[in-house]
């Protein structure tokens, strides 16, 4: 889209909002000549020394980049390590292969099956596998596999760029990220907000030059050799952004939110611990939702109680006394995880998923109780169940749990059995909340809204009928919270509408007083919490 005399303009998808103007740099990887092969023993040995150098590269990246970050690269180094997907490799170079031809094929063979996956954050993973599989391609070609000299605070674009490639940069400076094609969901833009890196994805197609660019990761826009007017526009959209965050924020510092003269708990919702790195995420009250699906499919397969232990406690362990919500697994319907989900259904959406899977599949459900228990000890642990529709669900969750306790405690390992609630997103527990013997409820609005409207969230064509805001909707989330006043039960709601400031009357009028929001919301919630309880409009 031609914008000015000077600039071109591209708009794509917001991945890291905030603003970068600096040199413009592309690193798309050089495609070599193929290599020459060598002899089959030659060829096998080629591709075990490019596996070890891959692996002790990625080690020393997790090394240095620590935390969030390290587990990401897990992933890779599992694969690499995984002798049952290797040995199919080398059969292949056995039958004649070169070590790349055979290495490039079953890669891409994987890449293809997350690429064809409806989830757009299952979708995401292949970029991890499309760098591992450049790495020891590069290798096996003769490369270094090091990272291109990016000038400090440059607006780096790319096709796509994986997580290790990002870490490779050093990012000091500031700088941003353009990618061509990405996704919003992938690990590289859970990095970038970590870091607070602006990241557009999806701009599509761009020339190969340009000198210097405007990154706007708020109206998700790249402009290249900006004009003196797109530059002015840019710097008077930068200013803005910095005086609303600057003044959201210092609402953020003040200790607690209030409306019409009742305490409002502000907690946040995280898929993993590098949420936690949001600059924001300190100010909240507490986890109200910690979605744990993130722990299966990061690492191609179920985690065992120690990686799963690891993840809980580091939380609580941040969290020190605020409580932390953790849901147990809720795989299905939008987020399948192979070897877990069932492939068979004609309407995952309203299939074996959630708690009903988890009940369905004890075997993985306990090795998360089992995690769960012992992490309890550690903090103000709470755990719901997504998904519950009757009282009988939560009641078989809940002696799976305690029998899981129970066996702990007799092998003398401290265990103990959290506070625990359900998610209310199936209309009917709505509708018989009072039938629950839950400790709290939380209210999963995306699916409650999914359910009552008969519209699958995930279908964009829906867009305007999938209204959280619709009557049917509030009436449910009312019902849910005059329930918990009267039972004295805490009712908190979870889903994206907690997020959204348009909604938040409706949700204070309806007598919620706790909502967990994404971290990145947070300020603007408070914000706007604070302009209504002076008499204000949403501003
Ligand atoms: C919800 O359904 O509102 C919710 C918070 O859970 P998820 O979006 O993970 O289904
Ligand atoms: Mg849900």
């Amino acid at each position: 889209m031609q914008v000015g005399a000077a600039g071109l303009a591209y708009r794509g998808r917001t991945a890291s909002i905030g603003f970068v103007h600096g040199p413009f740099v592309r690193v798309d990887v050089d495609t070599k000549d193929a290599r020459v092969a060598g002899t089959l023993v030659e060829e096998a040995l080629a591709l075990r020394n490019a596996i070890d150098v891959a692996s002790r590269q990625i080690a020393d990246l997790a090394a240095i980049a620590g935390g969030e970050a390290a587990q990401i690269l897990e992933f890779q180094v599992a694969l690499l390590d995984d002798e049952d997907f290797l040995e199919a490799i080398f059969a292949a170079i056995g039958d004649g292969d070169a070590a790349d031809v055979a290495w490039r094929s079953a890669l891409d063979g994987q890449i293809a099956d997350y690429d064809s996956a409806e989830d757009e954050y299952l979708k995401a993973r292949s970029s991890d596998l499309a760098d591992l599989r450049d790495r020891v391609i590069n290798i096996l070609q003769g490369g270094e596999g090091q990272a291109p000299r990016i000038p400090g605070g440059a607006v780096v674009c790319a096709d796509d760029l994986p997580p290790s490639r990002f870490l490779e940069i050093d990012w000091s400076a500031g700088g941003g990220l353009a990618l061509l094609r990405g996704s919003p969901t992938s690990h590289v833009a859970m990095l970038a907000r970590a870091r607070g890196i602006p990241m557009v994805v999806q701009l599509g197609t761009i020339p190969e030059i340009g000198a210097t660019a405007l990154l706007d990761g708020e109206g998700a826009t790249l402009e290249l050799d900006p004009s003196a007017e797109q530059l002015r526009l840019f710097e008077a959209r930068r200013e803005s952004h910095r005086k609303s965050r600057a003044s959201a924020r210092a609402i953020l510092r003040r200790p607690t939110a209030s409306w019409r003269g009742e305490r409002i708990k502000l907690l946040i919702n995280i898929q993993s611990v590098v949420d936690l790195a949001h600059a924001d995420a300190q100010y909240a009250d507490g986890i109200g939702l910690m979605r744990t699906e993130f722990l299966l499919t990061d690492r191609g397969g179920l985690p065992d109680e120690e990686a799963q232990f690891g993840a809980y406690d580091a939380v609580l362990r941040w969290a020190d006394r605020r409580p932390v919500t953790i849901r147990t697994f809720d795989a299905g319907g939008d987020k399948p995880v192979s070897g877990f989900t069932r492939d068979d259904e004609a309407n995952p959406f309203l299939g074996v998923r959630g708690l009903r899977l988890c009940l369905a599949r004890p075997e993985i459900f306990a090795v998360q109780l089992r995690a769960l228990a012992r992490a309890a000890v550690r903090g103000n642990l709470k755990v719901m169940f997504p998904m519950v529709t009757s009282a009988d669900e939560l009641e078989a969750g809940r002696k799976l749990f305690a029998d899981t306790v129970q066996r702990l405690q007799a092998e003398g390992v401290a265990a103990m059995l959290p506070e625990l609630g359900i998610m209310v997103e199936v209309p009917a527990a709505a509708l018989a909340i009072a039938t629950f013997k839950a400790a709290f409820f939380s209210i999963g609005s995306n699916d409650l809204a999914q359910y009552v409207l008969a519209c699958d969230r995930s279908n964009g064509a829906l867009a305007p009928l999938m209204d959280p805001l619709h009557p049917a909707v509030l009436e449910l989330i009312a019902r849910t919270a005059e329930h918990g006043r009267r039972a004295g039960v805490s009712v908190s709601l979870c889903g994206d509408m907690a997020s959204d400031p348009r909604c938040l009357p409706a949700l204070l009028n309806c007598g919620l007083r706790e909502l967990s929001v994404n971290a990145s919301a947070l300020a603007q919630i408070k914000q706007t919490i604070d302009r209504l309880s002076s008499g204000g409009g949403l501003g």
